[in-house]
């Protein structure tokens, strides 16, 4: 349903320039999830952007690669197209939704804009439909609700109004950028299964834009890791977890706390991420890598194939999985 293929963007600024995204490359197909996964400055929601269209441009530029959403050419579409497809074939949540919400109008006139917008409903239809998805998003008492303002909500409840005008034109893929965030641990899972249960029932392919893999191993199909602006591993999201075949995604999964190991010291990944506008020649992850030797310096590694859908850019994946053994 979406492809992305080696795609590259930069930020240009007066300081330099920053290499935001360098290469990305994934499938998602309808009723699939996908996480993308790795710290902040990894490049996951420029990657976000890009898709949507909605990247500042400048300083934001797309530099190379495609994104095909159903085959067509998103990078190749008029603003016009390109604005019909936001909302109707792709659409987005936000981490903040009391940001990504206008807090001069009702939330129900603010659902009820994408119907009135890109279907040409009228004022009274429109409202009946946002009422309906308030409903469908299981937020109690809607049609009474639907006349509140963002700041009357909960932050669960403002999130589900952000889910509620995401899948209103029943969109092909939904991307949630870190849709839980913000949120405490209870409202985290209630989210996290109304958006499972609206997947199954329109048959959306989710990206899940997230660092909590609690989350990821929860509900995630396929793994996306991300570091310094690439792929690193893409991965069968149980493969990824009992086996990783790169140093970060093993250095990630090495972090959580364990209930069986009580008592001992959580491994961390020392160091830093690397400053996109001066990247380490070679691997980006060189100077935090235990694994690494002199070519991992010298070298970027490329893509290697390490099974049937599944990758890793590291010269020494075989010894990282055999590292790890079976979990
Ligand atoms: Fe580490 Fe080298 Fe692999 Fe990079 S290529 S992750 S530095 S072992």
């Amino acid at each position: 349903m979406l492809e992305v293929e080696d795609l590259h963007v930069e930020f240009r600024t007066r300081a330099g320039t920053a290499e935001a995204v360098n290469g990305v490359s994934f499938t998602v197909d309808r009723g699939e999830t996908l996480a993308v996964m790795g710290e902040s400055g990894s490049g996951k929601s420029v990657t976000a952007q890009a898709v949507m269209g909605i990247l500042d441009m400048p300083p934001g530029a797309i530099t190379g690669g495609s994104i095909r959403f159903c085959g067509r050419d998103l990078l190749g579409m008029s603003a016009e197209e390109r604005r019909r497809v936001r909302g109707e074939g792709v659409s987005i949540i936000f981490q903040d939704a009391l940001s990504a919400l206008n807090p001069l109008f009702p939330v129900g006139w603010q659902i009820a804009e994408m119907f009135r917008v890109h279907r040409g409903a009228s004022r009274s239809e429109a409202n009946k439909r946002a009422v309906e998805l308030m409903d469908r998003v299981h937020i109690p008492d809607a049609r009474r609700r639907a006349g509140d303002y963002p700041h009357q909500f909960s932050g669960g409840m403002r999130q589900r109004i952000m889910i509620a005008m995401a899948i209103a034109l029943d969109p092909g893929v939904l991307i949630a950028d870190e849709p839980t965030t913000a949120l405490d641990v209870t409202v985290q899972a209630q989210i996290m299964e109304l958006l499972a249960e609206l997947q199954e029932e329109l048959g959306m392919a989710l990206i899940l834009i997230t660092h909590d893999l609690g989350v990821v191993a929860d509900v995630a199909d396929r793994v996306a890791v991300m570091y310094g602006g690439r792929v690193v591993e893409y991965a069968d999201v149980f493969d990824a977890y009992r086996r990783p075949a790169h140093p970060y995604t093993k250095g990630l999964l090495e972090s959580i706390p364990r209930l069986d190991q009580v008592g001992s010291d959580l491994q961390a990944i020392g160091g830093t991420p690397p400053s996109l506008m001066d990247m380490p020649l070679g691997c980006a992850f060189h100077p935090r890598c235990h694994y690494r030797r002199e070519t991992c310096v010298t070298t970027p590694p490329p893509m290697y194939t390490v099974g049937p859908e599944r990758a890793s850019a590291c010269h020494f994946y075989q010894e990282v999985l055999d590292d790890h053994g079976d979990r």
